[in-house]
């Protein structure tokens, strides 16, 4: 027996690692290295963490592990230890940290490295072919001319445009003037385990990128240049966290590729992460299109798990220089990292927000960026104000394109107040003069409504019932095109009644959705080209495309949409856009409702304006004084932002707190509650401050009711010091069987 002991990490919700022997015939392990191992009754497929000499348990009681996977680690020693960063600080199982950054094939079982088969002619074949034969097949004939010409063989991957070429190369083989072999493993750079252990800086490999097939890049503006100066003389290398802040339209994108051209050329790879690639699709065409002829690969959700599987595989093994991705791609395999951008870096999506690890991939990038001791860029027209607090303590540089390109105007803002107007289906009786007048000049008009469906509520017109979920503390959306009422959040989904069930009387629709306001548009501009923009009409990429397509060929002269249309498209001939509904989030109960509310309205104000006409935005309100609308009007969403920190560190919320949420569901209310509150009788005494526990403010959803616990502290440190203790008792309270429960580090929403 050796002494080795190894310990693995294994998918399970348990807060610990496992000790392992080694099999003494097989060769010595490395950290990272994927293993079966026996667990119980069953076999489990876990990962090498460490390589001990000591266990606490008696060796005569460890088990050996069944056989090694692969023979070279799947997760490198940079990429461990920020796994393992990310296991500490949300306080959640390494095993189900690594199992979230990996494919799901990759865990269970599936190779590593892609097996490669080439066909190779034989002596008999080379014999045959010298001979004429085969005379009549000439398909075959032109195979063996093929594999003549390529001593070493042809792949399958090469042959793969070939019709039906596996037929002919199956005739040839019963011949034996073909040979299929597996082709070697491609050499592999990380196999040595020479790169970075925590900390390390990495070195540069220096091999040049291919400039073939690149068309020459726009001259950068003066606001690019200096931003681009400003990181380039700090250095290509060396941590260093920088926000990008540019308003709409200044060209954040240009930075991100010069930066990115630096690195590739220099050798190493770049990491971009955007929030999500569907809704994003003229930045990776961007990129794609700047460095044609570079091997790309693109990480989200949309992936099959096959596609998954490979685009993972080409940047485990290096071939990708680029990397471009959402969430979960903060935890991609990528060797030899020279910069990661975060683009749209206060959006919300970074942040896992459902099931047990919930992590934020903009704090995990800098995490990662600050092991490997490279830059990062996070880039936002309307940054986190947890980003630009950093800003003021000096943890992140700012860079800022305060202009448009192109010397485009920024729009006119306007509030609209409902209560002094004639409001006809949503829409003010200034707003629809003002869309005929945009419509009357050529222009383009996107109307922004922050909800889908026709309707968001059906009433009863006599006895004031109003249709519910059954399973949510919510009202069933009503979609008339369809004559459905659905529920935004378990997906319950009904037929539309024509009365009212509980006293036959008619019912009618209140409240408008982008459904009904396409209707009422269509009725107001008669044969004006409407286009609709929503999770309902859209839920794939190429929906998303033939919207867009009919946006920019001008087709469809009016878009209306759900903040979907606040995203990376640009729309030049857009000169008008209509909020209608701002009030949401005014008076939220989240803290950080109004940065939401203000980063949409800035967002969406984006749109309008980009080509050489100057835009205009209205935004419909029945509190036209509120100080954040007026804020936002008067000094742009730097005064908003300055506002609403001071407000924040008066309340001693983040950026001035550190929180973390105790979340739990369960089938009966007080279930959830009572856990919670046995939580709290569990804590240790520290110097936290502990809020609740408090119902949702949508307690039951899906059938189940959810509440929370908060805990608050001003000292991040003092923190997780209480959360070390305190989840391990959390876990072991008797209660814990009666619910669902996750704790949320930096939580982005309250219930
Ligand atoms: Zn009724
Ligand atoms: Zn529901």
């Amino acid at each position: 027996m050796t002494d080795e002991i190894l310990r693995v990490a294994l998918d399970t919700p348990l807060r610990r690692t496992f000790d392992y022997l080694r099999d003494e015939n097989s060769p010595a392990a490395v950290a990272g290295q994927r293993v079966r191992v026996p667990f119980g009754r069953r076999e489990k497929i876990g990962f090498i963490v460490s390589i001990e000499t000591h266990s606490e348990l008696e060796k005569s009681k460890l088990k050996q592990i069944s056989s090694y996977i692969d023979d070279q680690p799947t997760l490198d020693a940079s990429l461990l230890c920020l796994l393992r960063w990310a296991a500490d600080y949300y306080h959640h199982p390494l095993g189900e940290v690594i199992a979230t950054a990996l494919p799901k094939l990759l865990r269970e079982g599936a190779a590593l490295q892609e097996r490669q088969f080439v066909w190779t002619l034989t002596p008999a074949g080379r014999t045959a072919l010298d001979a004429g034969e085969p005379k009549r097949a000439r398909q075959q004939r032109a195979l063996l001319e093929r594999l003549a010409a390529h001593e070493a063989g042809v792949s399958e991957s090469e042959l793969a445009d070939w019709p039906r070429w596996r037929e002919h190369a199956r005739s040839l083989r019963e011949r034996d003037w073909v040979l299929r072999q597996e082709r070697e493993a491609r050499n592999h750079p990380q196999a040595s385990m020479t790169g970075p252990s925590c900390g390390d800086p990495q070195g540069s490999r220096g091999d040049e990128p291919s400039a073939a097939n690149r068309a020459p890049p726009p001259a950068p503006t003066p606001d690019q240049q200096a931003a681009l100066d400003t990181v380039i003389a700090s250095g290509d290398t060396g941590y260093r966290a920088w926000l990008l802040q540019g308003i709409t339209g200044s060209g954040k994108t240009e930075v991100y590729l010069r930066l990115t051209e630096r690195q590739l050329q220099a050798g190493r790879r770049v990491l971009i992460l955007v929030p999500e690639i569907g809704l994003t699709p003229q930045l990776v065409g961007r990129f794609a299109k700047r460095f044609a002829g570079i091997p790309l690969a693109v990480l989200h959700s949309g992936l099959t798990d096959t596609q998954r599987l490979e685009a993972w595989r080409r940047t485990h093994d290096g071939s990708a220089r680029l990397v471009l991705g959402t969430r979960s791609a903060v935890f991609a395999p990528i060797p030899d990292l020279g910069l990661i951008v975060v683009d749209e870096e206060h959006d919300a999506s970074f942040k896992q927000q459902e099931g047990g690890f919930r992590y934020s991939a903009r704090d995990l990038a800098l995490v990662r960026a600050q092991q490997l001791d490279i830059p990062i860029v996070l880039g936002s027209a309307t940054p986190s104000l947890e980003s630009l607090h950093n800003v003021t303590l000096g943890r992140y540089q700012p860079l800022s394109l305060p202009r448009r390109a192109a010397n485009a105007q920024p729009p006119t803002l306007r509030l609209i107040d409902l209560r002094a107007e004639h409001v006809h289906a949503g829409l003010s009786t200034t707003a629809a003069t003002t869309i005929e007048k945009h419509l009357v000049d050529q222009g383009q008009v996107l109307v922004y409504i922050n909800r889908r469906g026709y309707a968001p509520t059906l009433a009863c017109t006599a006895c004031g019932w109003v249709a519910p979920c059954l399973s949510c503390d919510a009202r069933l959306t009503v979609y008339r095109q369809a004559s459905r009422l659905r529920c935004h959040h378990c997906g319950a989904d009904r037929e539309l009644p024509r009365q009212c069930p509980q006293c036959g009387y008619a019912v009618k629709t209140v409240g408008q959705g982008t459904e009904r306001i396409e209707e009422s548009l269509a009725e107001t501009f008669v044969g004006v080209g409407i286009a609709r923009l929503d999770r309902d009409v859209v839920r794939r990429q190429d929906e998303l495309e033939a919207v867009v397509s009919r946006i920019t060929s001008g087709e469809a002269r009016i878009l209306v949409g759900t903040q979907m249309i606040a995203k990376g498209h640009d729309f030049p001939d857009v000169t008008l856009v209509v909020v209608l509904n701002a009030d949401q989030g005014l008076f939220s109960t989240d803290f950080r409702a109004a940065e939401r509310l203000a980063q949409t309205i800035v967002q969406v104000a984006g749109r309008a304006g980009r080509g050489d006409r100057r835009g205009e935005v209205l935004i419909q309100t029945e509190y036209p004084d509120h100080p954040l609308l007026r804020g936002l009007l008067e000094g742009g969403y730097e005064a908003f932002a300055s506002a609403a920190l001071a407000e924040r560190e008066s309340a001693a919320w983040p950026p001035f707190a550190r929180l973390a949420a105790l979340r739990a569901s369960a089938l009966q209310a007080d279930w959830a509650t009572d856990f919670l509150a046995a939580a709290r009788r569990a804590a240790p005494k520290a110097n936290v401050r502990l809020l609740g526990p408090a119902p949702a403010a949508m307690a039951k959803r899906a059938g189940r009711f959810h509440a929370q616990l908060l805990v608050e502290s001003a000292d991040r440190a003092a923190l997780h010091r209480f959360l070390d203790r305190w989840v391990p008792a959390v876990e072991a309270l008797p209660e814990v069987r009666r619910v669902r429960w996750a704790l949320d580090v930096d939580p982005l929403e309250l219930f």
